[in-house]
């Protein structure tokens, strides 16, 4: 592993990595550079999280490597402390109002946070270098600063059926050969986001695996351009702007189907291979880890919405209107109780064996649960505040045309005091965040993403202790058995 660049990379150092790396990026039928213009959007984003001066973040955007003791990225820090936690989930808020959506490289983050506390598990228990390994390869991407992308997801074939039950044994990612000097795997991995401009891949397991699952029980990094890794991606951003430029419209997101072609993973860089129990451990950790970035992300999320009904309001006249104020409340509720678990849930963490600390798992879930569940009914209360114009907007190259604009610019107007200008302005942002690809990708995410609902009721239901509470009643009313 050769070093890259200095602890903290710039925005450019980043990109120009990205420009040397091997070609495996497949974008509508064709192979494409990593800084394709479809691309640039989410490497814009990216590109805040290497703003570590940033006055609006400075401080929360670096920490000090348990490692190194060297300064290092946020989102390549371990966490070692409860205020390690609430900085990840404070700057996640921060990085997602700005960036107007998803900040992104909390996937490499909680990666690294869950091999950090299950490799020592697995080390201990088999003796398997494993947590030395990794922390290895942790000193190597703190030190260079790289962008990591988690790739949890198996395609996963017929839902009902485990890894080793599936009729292609492909449908979740698994080692097909083991070699003296590595192991060679196979499969595939969905949904993965910052998949083109991420630096690194970690890959980690998707779910509880049994006895018979232990070709599928692996972990491992590789540079994202290895040999046999072959990456599909699509890009998501609000619609280009020709004349009407605005900071928000200038970002965007990208995922990737990740295809592993028979690829060669070295000794050095695999963190579990064959450990059925602890693939299990790492699967629902990463998740803790993700849902817990949620609750900063989330209650972003709620803030962009609040914000945009608050001003359509304004713009339409009615802010004052008692059904406006009331549904204001209810967004404001959403986003700060999810940002209050993800609170409490950094506030209550436990220190794992290998001093990571690991937030609480009910809050963790509880927090991304309500997120997940009332991500539809905040796009819900924004539609109905904006009206209908967000969805037939005319084109902006009719508002570029004089002749057009002097009806159009009349036509929009509603609060006197807001000029035509800004209605347009806030009308476009309001299609961009209501009727954008971005807007649709957004509103899935804000579903599955760091597991479905039902994921998070069983996490839930599976860790609270009911037990106790059933037992509480027996006393209250008398029941002795
Ligand atoms: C925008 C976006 C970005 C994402 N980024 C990443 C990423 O970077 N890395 C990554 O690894 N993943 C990522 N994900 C994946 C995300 O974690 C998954 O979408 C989520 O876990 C659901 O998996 P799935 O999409 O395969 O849906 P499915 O597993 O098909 O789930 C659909 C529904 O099927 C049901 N279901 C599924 N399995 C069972 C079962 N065995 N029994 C009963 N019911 C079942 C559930 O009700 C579930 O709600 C991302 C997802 C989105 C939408």
């Amino acid at each position: 592993m050769s070093a890259v660049t200095a602890t903290l990379r710039t925005t450019e150092d980043y990109i120009e990595r990205l420009r040397g790396m091997r070609k495996n990026v497949h974008y509508q039928g064709e192979l494409v550079e990593r800084t394709h213009p479809d691309i640039m959007p989410g490497i814009r984003v990216i590109g805040l999280t290497f703003d570590v001066d940033n006055p609006e973040y400075k401080g929360l955007l670096t920490a000090s490597s348990h490692l190194t003791g060297r300064q290092i990225n946020r989102f390549c820090h371990v966490h070692r402390t409860t205020d390690d936690l609430l900085a990840k989930q404070r700057v996640t808020r921060i990085l997602c109002r700005k960036c107007g959506g998803c900040v992104q490289r909390c996937m490499g983050v909680d990666a690294i946070n869950a091999l950090s506390v299950v490799t020592k598990m697995a080390e201990d228990a088999t003796g398997i270098e494993y947590h030395q390994r990794f922390n290895h390869f942790l000193e190597y991407f703190q030190d260079n600063d790289l962008v990591g992308n988690a790739a949890q997801t198996d395609v996963k074939g017929d839902r009902s059926k485990r890894p080793h039950e599936q009729v292609d044994p492909d449908l979740y990612l698994r080692v097909v050969e083991k070699r003296k000097d590595g192991i060679v795997v196979r499969g595939a991995k969905a949904h993965n986001t910052i998949g083109p401009y991420c630096d690194e891949i970690i890959v980690l397991p998707t779910r509880l695996m049994t006895p018979n699952d232990a070709d599928w029980s692996v972990a491992f990094a590789v540079p994202a351009d290895t040999q046999g890794v072959h990456l599909f991606i699509r890009a998501t951003h609000p619609r280009p702007r020709d004349e009407l430029k605005a900071p928000g419209a200038e970002f965007g997101a990208c995922d990737s189907l990740t295809v592993f072609d028979d690829v060669f993973v070295p000794w050095e860089r695999v963190f579990l291979c064959g450990e059925t129990m602890f693939a299990g451990q790492l699967a629902a950790l990463f998740a803790t880890y993700h849902r817990h970035s949620y609750t900063g992300c989330k209650a972003a999320v709620c803030d962009l919405v609040l914000g945009a009904a608050a001003l359509v309001a304004e713009y339409n006249g009615v802010a004052k209107a008692p059904h406006v104020r009331d549904k204001l409340a209810e967004l404001i509720a959403v986003g700060e109780l999810v940002f209050a678990a993800g609170i409490a849930a950094s506030v209550t963490a436990q220190a794992a064996s290998s001093g990571t600390m690991v937030p609480d798992i009910v809050y963790t879930n509880v927090g991304r649960y309500h997120a997940g569940v009332n991500v539809m009914h905040e796009f819900d209360t924004l539609i109905d505040l904006a009206g209908g114009l967000p969805a037939t907007l005319p084109p902006e190259q009719e508002w570029n045309n004089p002749e057009s604009a002097k009806f159009l610019e009349k036509y929009i107007m509603r609060n006197p005091a807001v000029s035509a200008e800004n209605q347009h302005r806030l009308f476009r942002t309001l299609s961009d965040m209501l009727c954008s690809s971005s807007a649709g990708v957004m509103q899935v995410a804000g579903v599955h993403g760091g597991g479905s609902p039902i994921m998070e009721r069983i996490a839930i239901t599976g860790l609270y202790d009911i037990e106790e509470r059933k037992a509480m009643i027996r006393r209250l009313a008398g029941i002795k058995d």
